[in-house]
């Protein structure tokens, strides 16, 4: 018998499990597969001879309170990642090598996309419960909230497949846009800190700068966003 039991060995269950130990009550854990982690798993990719993040490997200590006390607890070290110097992107069944995964007449409707998602997680308030704050009509599958806001096209598979398979590990019909917009404050934290981030926005920078005329296209939509 015991007094309680863990689905999961995730970080989530292994911690719960942990604490629920650590104030005196038997635990079981169980785990479906092979090994404990779950979503967080530093293994070999397949004709790799190095080991490689298959989870989760950046970390906001400020919007991520709890991971930050567990990295605190167990005098775990902060690394910045390594900045990447040549991308592929796979697409649609195509592989394309240039600085950005969309073709640059696609940016304008990208970026309007942005915009819409950065919008939204200024409604969250951090330090404060979800719950109390006016976020249910946020807290719908995402896939349903790129409809609703008519994105479409490469811009809406990019997202799907970086934003909700990359950064979720499920599909956008999983994942409620409520994470999704969590995440884009994340990764404006990500910006403002990382070298990592840096990089990547010079990648759109050079993709920007090719066409004038794009550019001009995108500070259109983004006037229109901001309205
Ligand atoms: C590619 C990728 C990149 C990511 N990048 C980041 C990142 O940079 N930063 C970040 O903060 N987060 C990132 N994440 C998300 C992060 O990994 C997850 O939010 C986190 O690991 C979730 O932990 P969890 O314990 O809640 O769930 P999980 O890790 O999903 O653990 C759940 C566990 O429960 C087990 N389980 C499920 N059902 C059962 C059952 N019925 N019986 C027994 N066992 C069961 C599963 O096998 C699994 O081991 C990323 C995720 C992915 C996939």
């Amino acid at each position: 018998m015991f007094d309680i039991i863990v689905i999961g060995a995730g970080i989530g269950g292994l911690t719960a499990a942990r604490d629920q130990r650590d104030v005196g009550r038997s635990v079981l854990v169980l785990e479906a597969r092979d090994r404990i982690g779950g979503r967080t798993h530093y293994d070999y990719l397949d004709g790799l001879d190095q080991k490689v993040e298959f989870g989760g490997g950046w970390v906001v200590p400020a919007c991520q309170p709890n991971l930050a006390r567990e990295v605190q607890r167990y005098g775990l070290e902060y690394a910045k990642g390594p900045v990447p110097e040549n991308c592929a992107w796979h697409f649609n069944g195509t592989t394309r090598h240039d600085r950005s995964p969309l073709p640059v007449d696609e940016i304008p409707r990208f970026e309007r996309a942005m915009s819409l998602l950065v919008a939204e997680s200024h409604r969250i308030e951090w330090g404060r419960p979800f719950e109390e704050q006016d976020l249910a009509d946020l807290d719908i599958p995402f896939a349903q909230w790129l409809a609703d806001n008519e994105i479409t096209g490469p811009t809406r598979e990019l997202f799907n497949s970086y934003g909700a398979a990359v950064c979720f590990g499920a599909g956008p019909d999983e994942v409620s846009a409520l994470t999704a917009t969590q995440f884009a404050v994340h990764a404006q934290m990500y910006q403002a800190i990382g070298a990592q981030a840096e990089a990547i926005h010079q990648l759109f920078v050079g993709t920007l700068g090719t066409s004038a005329t794009s550019y001009a296209a995108t500070e259109a939509a983004n006037a229109i966003a901001a309205s």
